[in-house]
């Protein structure tokens, strides 16, 4: 039976317990959320106060020359790629995920459409519990085009095989869900889209700084992602895209704003893309946004995915184990993989009573959160997340079902 001083030992040869100092985090608080909203770098006040007062107070203009602001979506999407097993060159941090995944859909249907035995493909296939904004743009471009596009949605991983036939066009995947945090097996179902002639589409918004990924080992065609979860950049923070080198030449997408032309400045009245990754951007980004992206990044320069691995599964066992020893006997069912290679690093339990329940929790400084159908939500984020704070978190959830400490009719935000 693991005991609280276990998890303080656990803590005092934790390789990562330093990094968590990088962080500001509320006394009083223990952040399982940092899957919805990471936590803010330290470094990200100043940061903020520079761009602020001193880039645009003092410098005004110039700074976007002087201090590289009109470079920042290649800049940082090089300090990014490593995260994702991609090269230099092929991610810019720019727009949002819903945005970047438009633009990765209609480059893939582009591509579909040049290639001489597949130009009749006319479905994308995902997954009807896909995170909504995924299968809303897809379902928005389809019909827009108006050209017979359908998006399919299948029930589970597997229905895929099978539903990658002949029409299939694309497949576009998230690789851990949102909910249950379930994780793909990303080398395998691109192989599978391969072999049936589809273009395999991947959306890393819970999986960038969360798990290790290698979009070039899996040979993956498109990815997209968020920074404002795993990656601390900062509430509403610019999402990336990925575009691989063997695809950027053939890649076309419909947002051919003034930041992806050849010579911007030549202010030209005829759309030219420019080479490379600056083809997936579009307009003027928000740059005090952006700007904090790279203090997210910094704290994952001062370590690797395979230790930030092996501590998520460390903590995600544990929170597994502690809620099933400790709160036996209440109605909590797992939802997330047991099976490491099959989770993301986030634990999902339902109850009848999830929403009051966490309503409860987030009440006494446990910050997790809520998802229909009745399922509780903890993130579990290696750089600021102690063992202890697994140990008091299950404490104080259990204190809370012992005594039914929970209020059925608790009201909703308009953000749960
Ligand atoms: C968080 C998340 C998004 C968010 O998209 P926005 O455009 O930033 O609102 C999209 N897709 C998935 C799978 C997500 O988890």
């Amino acid at each position: 039976m693991t005991t609280r001083n276990d998890c303080l030992t656990r803590d005092a040869h934790d390789p990562l317990a330093a990094l968590r100092d990088q962080f500001d985090l509320p006394a009083g608080v223990i952040y399982l959320d940092g899957n919805s909203l990471g936590a803010r770098p330290k470094a990200a006040l100043a940061r903020a106060q520079h761009v602020i007062g001193h880039e645009w107070g003092k410098d005004l203009i110039r700074s976007w020359n002087t201090a590289g602001w009109f470079d920042m979506p290649k800049r940082l999407g090089n300090r990014l790629a490593p995260l994702i097993g991609a090269r230099d060159g092929e991610v810019v941090v720019t727009d949002t995920t819903s945005l970047n995944l438009f633009k990765a859909l209609a480059a893939a249907i582009h591509l579909q459409a040049q290639h001489p035995e597949r130009s009749g493909r006319r479905v994308i296939i995902t997954e009807r519990t896909n995170f909504p904004t995924d299968i809303y743009m897809a379902q928005g471009l389809s019909s827009w085009l108006d050209r017979g596009y359908t998006v399919k949605l299948v029930d589970s991983v597997e229905d895929i095989p099978a539903a990658l036939d002949g029409d299939a066009a694309v497949l576009m995947l998230t690789h851990v869900n949102y909910r249950t945090g379930y994780q793909h097996d990303m080398a395998a179902l691109t192989r599978l889209a391969h072999e049936a002639g589809a273009v395999a589409i991947w959306d890393l918004a819970h999986s960038a700084g969360a798990v290790p990924v290698d979009l070039h080992a899996a040979h993956a065609d498109f990815a997209v992602g968020c920074t404002y979860k795993y990656l601390n950049g900062g509430p509403g923070a610019p999402a990336f895209i990925w575009v691989p080198q063997r695809h950027q030449a053939a890649f076309t997408q419909p947002l051919s704003g003034w930041w992806g032309h050849a010579a911007p400045f030549a202010m030209a009245p005829d759309f030219a893309p420019t080479e490379g990754i600056g083809r997936a951007l579009c307009g003027t980004q928000p740059v005090t946004s952006l700007a904090l992206v790279e203090c997210g990044l910094d704290v994952f320069e001062q370590t690797n995915m395979a230790a930030i691995r092996a501590k998520s599964l460390a903590l995600t066992d544990l929170f597994i184990e502690l809620v099933e020893s400790r709160c036996a006997g209440h109605p909590l069912g797992l939802v997330t993989p047991r099976d490491h290679a099959r989770r993301g690093s986030q634990v999902s339990f339902t109850h009848p009573h999830g929403f009051a329940v966490m309503a409860a929790l987030i009440e006494r400084g446990v910050i997790g959160d809520y998802r229909e159908p009745h399922i509780m939500r903890f993130g579990f984020t290696p750089l600021y997340t102690s063992f202890a704070d697994v140990w008091d978190a299950v404490e104080i959830l259990k204190e809370i079902l012992d005594n039914g400490k929970y209020d059925i009719a608790a009201e909703r935000g308009a953000v749960t």
